[in-house]
Formats: C-alpha cells, structure tokens, sequence
C-alpha cells in the first residue's frame, strides 16, 4: 500500500527521526572508560522525567511488564499483604504478577470505565489499623480504558490514615505524557517502559525508587536475580551496568530526555491535553462515548471509543488498518470488540492526530456507524485551531 502505516495505538508509538538518527550508532565497548560519560548524566536526568530529586532510577534492558516485577521482588516478601483494585487489563495484569510472585493481593472489582476509588482506598486504610498492607498498586493512567487516576489523592488517603504502606505506580502510558510527580505525590517505586510517552522502541523497562523502597530491599525476601536492583545500584554508581545494556536503547533515551526536556515536560503535557481535547470533541460529534465514565477520568494519552450496540470494534478496526493503512488500538479482554482506541501519545501534533481522526471517521461509516462525515474532523480542527 502506498504511502505510510499511521500508528495510532497507545504503544508503541512513534518514534522520530531525531530519536532513530540516535540510536543507529555502531556497537561499542560498554566497559570502555568512557562509557560512563553516557550513563551516568543518563540516570541522573531521567529523574526529572519522573520528576524526583530523592529517588533513584534504574534503566533494565526489559519491557513495562518486567518493571511490576522489579518493583515487587526488590521490596517485599511472600505472603505479603498488598492493595489494589482493578478496573482495566494493566491493573488486572499487575495484580496477577503480584500473585504469582506469592504475594498476598488483596484486591477489588471496580468497573472498566472508573479509576482508583479513593473512597474506598479509605475505608480499606482506616480498617487496617494492624498496618498489615505493605504496599498499595495503582495504575496511573489504566491504557485498556483511557482512564486516568488520581496518584495524589492516593498519597493524601495514606497520608489521612497516617498508613506506612509503599506506594508503587504503574505510569507507563502516563510518564512522559501526563503529568506526574514521583516526590511531590510520595511515589515510592514509579514504573516506566521506553515505547509510550518516551517514544522509544520497546525493550527499555524505566524505574524509579524512593529512599524507603530502596530501603526495603534489604528486608524483601521475593526471589530475584537478574531483576535484582543491587547490582544496578553498585554498577550503575561507576557509570555501568552489571550484564551488556542495549546501547542503541540508552542512546535513544538520551535524544528522548533531550527532546522532552527543550520542549519543556509542562509544554509536553499541555500539547498532549490540547490534542487529546481535540479528539474528544470529535468522539462527541461523532454522536459516540468514551468507555471512560466522567470528564475526571479522561486520559490524555490514549481515547477508548465505545462502538454503539450491535456493532463491533473489530470492523472498525480492521478496515481502518486493511484500508486506510490507520492502525487504531484494540479493546482488550473485557472491552474487547466493545471500544477501539485512538492512541495519543508521544510524537503527535495536531495534523498527524487529524489523519487519524480522519480515517477513524471513514472506517466508522464503512463500518455502517451512523455518523455525520467530517463531524469528528470539523469539530476537532475548530479546537486545535482556538487553542492557543
Ligand atoms: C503498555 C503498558 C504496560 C506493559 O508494558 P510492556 O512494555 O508491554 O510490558 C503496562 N502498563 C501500562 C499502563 C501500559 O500501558
């Protein structure tokens, strides 16, 4: 087919030009003396990106999936006790990985189209006066939803219960893209991968640790091995790693931190709002809802279309992808054929976010979704036009 695919699910994302310049570098000696010269003010300005002065970032050779791992093993024990509530698959599937790795989690049923139930968090917190929870899980910005949760509200609630559990916080389709604040909101393991707001390929698993999770290994009896955060730590102090990293991968980073930090990380989210507004004033036109419930929860990085009853997602998404060449996300699991998603991340800008409303738009009607042509586009380029 001629012409470019158009990638529009909420990871992995685009990459741009500058980023795979970077990365298309000879192999190197990663013990070289000079090898650190790249490491070290790598680590160093990756805490900006998760916004922290105290903590400590890590950089695995390893995708998101893995980053739920090292965030458990390297702070807790088996049979722990742990807090979370699911309300989409990344939440879901961090829960399971928390039990398969023995932990004892605790966790509720919220509907796919909320967030983190504050109320809830509460109540659960008042009641645990034995402070039995050591950790609580949340999913910052829940990708199968387009759901958006509330990470400050979650320190203020442990805060009001004046409770010790560790705050861990998934942000991997948030950080880079969404606000977030690892110190200011008293995260104390923030969870990261390179191929969503970092506009990386995949591959790259990013962490952030607070003083207190660092603290925690030293007590965590979980199992671990090459997850093991003390070999980063003693290695990563002389500007290496303990096995051979992904040189393309760190040098794609250091363009990716460079990139986000001269556009400014505010200027980044207000650009990622502004064209996120732009495709919810579309979905409204288009006479269609988002899975996610009120205006609090509308992510900023990823849209979840609700396709209306008796139609299924799969059509639109299929003929979107066979032909307009648009690739649109999948719903997963319990939304799946329900909702599709428009991915919204990363190295966007209103034109190339108008393609993909554009196509939506034509494989919706292919789809036989009644729909006004051209509403979606007319309504959303009225917004990018008065946005200032
Ligand atoms: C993509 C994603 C993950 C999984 O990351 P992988 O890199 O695919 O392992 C985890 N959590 C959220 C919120 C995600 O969007």
């Amino acid at each position: 087919m001629a012409g470019r695919n158009h990638l529009f699910v909420p990871g992995p994302t685009n990459v741009p030009d500058s980023i795979l310049n970077a990365m298309h570098v000879p192999m190197e000696d990663h013990r070289s003396p000079t090898f650190p010269d790249l490491v070290k003010p790598l680590l160093e300005d990756l805490k900006k990106i998760f916004k922290t002065e105290w903590g400590q970032t890590f950089i695995f050779p390893a995708t998101g999936t893995a980053g739920w791992e090292i965030a458990l093993t390297n702070t807790l024990s088996p049979g722990d006790k742990v807090l979370s509530y699911r309300f989409g698959q990344f939440s879901h599937l961090w829960i399971e990985a928390g039990k398969r790795l023995g932990l004892d989690v605790q966790y509720e049923e919220v509907p796919w189209g909320e967030g983190y139930p504050l109320d809830r968090l509460q109540a659960a917190l008042a009641a645990d006066t034995k402070h039995e929870i050591k950790a609580i899980l949340a999913c910052h910005n829940e990708t199968a939803t387009g759901v958006t949760s509330d990470i400050g509200g979650i320190r203020a609630a442990l805060h009001a219960a004046d409770h010790p559990a560790l705050l861990y916080v998934d942000g991997v389709s948030s950080i880079g893209s969404i606000d977030f604040r690892m110190d200011e909101w008293g995260v104390d393991v923030a969870v990261t991968g390179s191929q969503k707001g970092l506009m990386l390929p995949a591959g790259g698993a990013m962490l952030a640790f607070s003083q207190k999770a660092l603290e925690a290994r030293y007590t965590a009896r979980c199992k671990r091995s090459f997850l093991d955060i003390a070999d980063q730590i003693s290695n990563n102090e002389q500007g290496y790693f303990p096995y051979t990293p992904s040189t393309p991968m760190l040098h794609g980073l250091r363009k990716s931190i460079d990139l986000l930090l001269e556009e400014g990380l505010d200027n980044v989210f207000a650009r990622h709002r502004c064209l996120a507004q732009g495709v919810r004033k579309a979905v409204d036109a288009w006479g269609l809802t988002l899975c996610a419930k009120e205006p609090k929860w509308y992510s900023n990085s990823v849209s979840a279309i609700v396709v209306p009853e008796g139609f299924d997602a799969v059509d639109v998404i299929s003929t979107a992808y066979h032909k307009y060449n648009l690739s649109l996300g999948a719903g997963l699991t319990e939304v799946a054929g329900k909702v599709f998603r428009i991915g919204h991340m990363g190295d966007l800008n209103e034109v190339s976010l108008l393609g993909a409303i554009a196509g939506t738009e034509m494989a919706l009607l292919d789809s036989g979704i009644t729909i006004e042509p051209g509403s979606g586009v007319g309504a959303a380029l009225e917004h990018y036009r008065t946005v200032p």
